[in-house]
């Protein structure tokens, strides 16, 4: 028998109901033609795109399981944490769904007032627009780009939309610990997703690692397509110091060619990962 953490696992990814490209079924199409065993689609505050994803998981004979990367508040700051396996027809979870996306249409709307403020129009519309679900950052800036104001979205980012710029917004997002407690009540696990992309010092990184255990958190991910070998053994070896399990994920949003579901994901054997009893074989 396989190793349990050899399983080709893939734990956080976007589809087109959020920011990603794929629909949902497209998305898992392409899960299946990589070889993954093991997927969740984790789109940003909102589970509107999981029944579809696990119709065609469920054809293609891929364990699927629910998933949903959510924005929430660690002293004030925002910080994502993947929910895993939870029940999603349970009711509060469904009603941190919808206090999740009113503060997204909210912050969406003044965003689009500072845009107008710089004398650049009708960006929130545009934004609502595109957006096949929730508005998010990135449907701004692929209107940026359209509109010929910036040349990608990493631009867009670094002029307007990255925290601190003129088109920044705050959001009222809840707060991580009363995450921690819906995904909980949900029967669902929860991690903390990419901890080395919020422009945290390495103490930070470990004081939000070590305070999320303490509130009751379950992993982190230790791996996804982008993280260097040194970050990725810090990381590990946090876990291991707090008790946290390991997951993986490629944070896969559209076609690049350094990042590709299930691509470069690994969890040392050291460490349990967040799978681990979920029946699988
Ligand atoms: P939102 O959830 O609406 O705040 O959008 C967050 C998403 O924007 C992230 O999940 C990334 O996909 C994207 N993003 C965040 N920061 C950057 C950045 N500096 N450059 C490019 N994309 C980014
Ligand atoms: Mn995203
Ligand atoms: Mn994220
Ligand atoms: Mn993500």
């Amino acid at each position: 028998m396989k190793n349990i953490n050899e399983i080709k696992a893939d734990l956080h990814c976007h589809s087109n109901i959020s920011d990603g490209e794929l629909s949902p079924t497209k998305l898992v199409q392409r899960a299946y033609e990589r070889g993954i065993e093991l997927l969740a689609l984790t789109d940003h505050d909102t589970i509107d795109g999981l029944i579809e994803a696990e119709q065609e998981a469920q054809k293609l004979g891929i364990k699927f399981v629910t998933g949903c990367e959510i924005s929430a508040l660690w002293w004030g700051k925002p910080i994502h944490f993947t929910a895993l396996n939870f029940d999603s027809s349970h009711q509060g979870f469904i009603d941190l769904m919808q206090r999740q996306s009113d503060c997204r249409l909210q912050r969406a709307v003044t965003i689009g007032e500072k845009f107008a403020k710089m004398g650049i129009a009708n960006m929130f519309e545009d934004a609502q627009n595109i957006a096949q679900g929730e508005v998010t950052r990135p449907h701004f800036a692929q209107i940026l780009i359209e509109r010929g104001i910036v040349k990608d979205q990493n631009q867009a980012f670094k002029k307007y939309l990255a925290q601190g710029k003129r088109a920044y917004a705050n959001s009222s997002w809840c707060k991580m610990e009363e995450a921690i407690e819906i995904v909980h009540q949900a029967g669902g696990v929860i991690c903390v997703a990419h901890p080395h992309r919020y422009e945290l010092t390495n103490r930070k990184v470990r004081l939000l690692l070590e305070e999320f255990k303490k509130a009751g958190g379950d992993g982190v991910e230790v791996s996804n397509s982008t993280l260097s070998p040194d970050k990725q053994s810090l990381t590990v070896k946090w876990a291991l110091e707090f008790g946290l399990l390991g997951s993986q994920g490629s944070d896969f949003h559209k076609e690049l060619p350094w990042i590709d579901l299930g691509k470069n994901l690994h969890i040392p054997k050291e460490l349990t990962p967040i799978w681990h009893n979920w029946g699988l074989k």
